[in-house]
């Protein structure tokens, strides 16, 4: 049996599934009527990048402007949580191409408040969709203020020590939605190499400098 919140996610990412069926949908990207994200616009998102974290290998779909920006905003902040199909489709390309399906997914936990206000957690369910094993090996450890109005350092103090995870073995790749200055995934990745775990990279639905996070993304850090 899955813990409460997992049923909790699922149960609402298949009601959204099924809505789809019955309603009238609009591409996220473009408004186009007919379906979560059109073709042309899922076309458009894929522009890998690779960043880096304090020698983290980071592995982003695409820079966060533009037809993504929206796309993301409106599954993280509006609740169109079918578009974890479309977007996890491009997750698990890109952890492909990375040549790391054969480690464990590990999605960055969102804080409490942040799950509280939205009911679900845009890794977790980009991680789902790869073909790879997904783990909660993560747990998000007290309070962490919201990021978005948070400079650079400002940004790594907030997140030093937010998580926590228990012993294991193996290899695994950190998942997380928006990348800003990486202070999550190092914090991620601390919580993760302390358990005795291998972090061989991460992999983001977007990256972005700072400057423009400040304007308006949801959380990314
Ligand atoms: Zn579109």
């Amino acid at each position: 049996m899955l813990p409460n919140r997992a049923r909790r996610e699922r149960w609402r990412e298949d009601l959204a599934d099924a809505l789809d069926l019955l309603i009238p949908v609009w591409c996220a990207g473009c408004d186009a009527p007919g379906r979560p994200l059109c073709r042309r616009c899922a076309a458009a998102i894929p522009q890998p990048r690779r960043r880096d974290a304090d020698g983290l290998e980071v592995w982003s779909v695409a820079r966060y402007a533009d037809t993504t920006a929206r796309v993301i905003r409106a599954f993280k902040e509006d609740g169109r949580t079918a578009l974890a199909r479309p977007l996890g489709t491009l997750t698990a390309e890109l952890v492909r191409d990375a040549g790391w399906q054969d480690a464990v997914l590990v999605p960055v936990p969102p804080s409490r408040a942040a799950l509280r206000r939205r009911g679900y957690a845009v890794p977790e369910m980009l991680a789902r969709r790869c073909e790879a094993r997904t783990a909660r090996w993560l747990r998000p450890r007290g309070h962490v203020a919201d990021q978005r109005l948070l400079g650079r350092e400002e940004r790594r103090r907030n997140v030093a020590g937010a998580f926590t995870a228990r012993s294991r073995t193996g290899s695994v790749v950190i998942v997380d939605d928006v990348m800003t200055t990486g202070a999550t995934l190092r914090a991620a990745r601390a919580a993760l190499d302390g358990a005795g775990l291998r972090v061989v990279g991460a992999v983001v639905l977007a990256d972005t400098p700072l400057r423009a996070a400040a304007e308006d993304i949801p959380g990314g850090s």
